[in-house]
């Protein structure tokens, strides 16, 4: 085959590839075609790469092929095993570690790129640093927020004047990516490196500062960043499957953030600059007493009941009592009981937490609803049963203009007859403050490992006959 054939077919798969990537998103978007939607990514993914190797193999050398395999070996099986291996709970550092190597290989190609010097095109040029700058930083801070998940890191280090101190960091980085553009191929060496070690330097600068819990967000912040720089570099090299891949993965990680951070009412420099969640512990000005129940008597109430809303958070994943739980509703249908779940948009530490989990313990889409479909039914609810949520239920949120939480959406569990509150013991959810559901007349709290608390309760519901 000539190679200009390959050449057009590579372009044809590409096209392909493009499409089942925004085919894939599309069907990412609703729980029911979410596992087929990734599939149908990584096929695009699979057709990208393959068309790319084969483009590749009618130009380099034997010694660069080798390399090229040694990597997609190593890689793939490194790959291949983690992602075989991970814990649920454990995804948030997962995804973070290989958005970072995103990021990390785009700015790889912008150093071949600038290194060798032959790029003079300006507006290539500048498209290469841009991209490796922002490849840079989200590499350096991916890899710090895998640090702080993983529990490698566990302080968030701050102290007075930092946000000038990254401030000069930026500013000296851009200074040196300002040289490099302007010399127009002929920039030394150090400039290039002094870019690169400042980019480098900010990510890790900027993340450092953040509290663990937010991490979260940062994670969705820096997967756009390199959505973004993969784009960039995809101009440099004219490869159109990565300026496509890269602007869908950028367009995505902004909404997704932009998402997150309103479901928390919360704006992306508060997440980014003001170390919520742990400064901010106890308070909320909460006055009352939590009155206990105990399993056998939450049951019986549960088993009698005409209409029950689970509302799960992140102590059911914790505690991985998902399972558990589905068997408890299914026992409570079997009762006649109408069952529904309630899943709030950041209920867990991940986007979509309470939605996997559920889905792992085989829970029907159908019994499961989001914050503004089923808010209007608490009122008709006999019992909330919360399970390891905190924040999406605490009422101060809508009532207490002083709350740091204060205008977050919650679920209106405070709305429902009953309400049966299942965790440990006192316990502040992720934003440090009192909850005012847990002292409310309807509300009794079992309290115990969300699991153990859960099989009681089927024990119970059993024993009711
Ligand atoms: P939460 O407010 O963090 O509260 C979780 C509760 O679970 C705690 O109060 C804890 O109380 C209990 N718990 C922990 N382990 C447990 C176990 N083994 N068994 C039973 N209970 C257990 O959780 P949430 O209501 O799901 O709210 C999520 C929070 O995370 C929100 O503030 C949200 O803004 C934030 N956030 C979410 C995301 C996201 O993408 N989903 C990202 C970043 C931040 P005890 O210690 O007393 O048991």
């Amino acid at each position: 085959m000539s190679s200009f054939s390959i050449e057009t077919l590579t372009q044809l798969s590409y096209l392909a590839a493009a499409a089942l990537f925004i085919m894939g998103l599309k069907r990412m978007s609703s729980p029911v075609t979410a596992v087929s939607g990734v599939r149908w990514a990584g096929l695009g993914m699979l057709v990208a790469t393959l068309a790319t190797l084969a483009l590749i193999f009618t130009r380099a050398s034997q010694f660069n092929l080798i390399l090229l395999i040694a990597a997609i070996g190593v890689g793939g099986a490194a790959a291949w095993i983690s992602g075989k291996r991970v814990a649920m709970t454990d995804m948030p550092q997962m995804i973070a570690l290989y958005n970072g190597m995103g990021g990390g290989a785009a700015a790889a190609i912008a150093a071949v790129e600038l290194y060798r010097g032959s790029e003079t095109n300006l507006v290539h040029l500048t498209m290469a640093t841009v991209g490796a700058f922002i490849g840079a930083v989200s590499f350096s801070g991916s890899l710090i927020a895998f640090a702080k998940l993983q529990g490698l890191i566990t302080k968030s280090v701050r102290f007075g004047g930092q946000r000038f101190v990254n401030l000069a960091i930026l500013l000296v980085t851009l200074g040196f990516g300002f040289m490099v553009v302007s010399a127009t191929g002929s920039s030394g060496l150090p400039d290039i490196s002094l870019f690169f070690v400042g980019a480098l330097l900010l990510g890790i600068a900027m993340t450092l500062p953040i509290g663990g819990a937010d991490m979260p967000v940062v994670i969705s912040l820096y997967n756009a960043l390199t959505g973004l720089a993969v784009g960039f570099e995809g101009f440099v090299l004219d490869n159109a499957a990565m300026i496509i891949a890269g602007t869908v993965v950028g367009a995505a990680g902004t909404l997704l953030t932009q998402l997150m951070a309103k479901a928390m009412n919360r704006s992306l420099g508060n997440v980014l600059f003001s170390n919520f969640g742990e400064t901010s512990a106890g308070g909320g000005g909460v006055t009352g007493t939590q009155k206990a129940i105990e399993a056998s008597d939450a049951g019986v109430m549960m088993a009698y009941s005409q209409k029950v809303i689970i509302i799960p958070g992140y102590g059911l994943a914790v505690a991985q009592a998902q399972h558990k739980v589905w068997e408890l509703a299914q026992l409570l249908i079997d009762h006649g009981v109408q069952v529904r779940f309630a899943i709030h948009p950041v209920a867990g530490r991940m986007p979509g937490h309470m939605n996997v989990l559920l889905a792992e313990a085989g829970v029907p889409y159908d019994l499961i609803s989001d914050l503004d479909e089923i808010n209007a039914e608490f009122e008709t609810a006999d019992v909330a049963l919360v399970i390891g949520a905190n924040d999406v239920v605490n009422p101060d949120a809508r009532n207490n203009k002083s709350s740091p939480i204060y205008g977050m959406p919650i679920l209106n569990a405070d709305k429902a007859k009953n309400v049966i509150v299942i965790k440990r013991g006192q316990g502040q959810g992720f934003s440090g403050i009192d909850n005012a559901l847990f002292v409310l007349d309807q509300t009794r709290m079992l309290y115990g490992d969300a699991q153990a608390a859960v099989s009681q309760l089927i024990q119970a519901v059993k024993a009711a006959g």
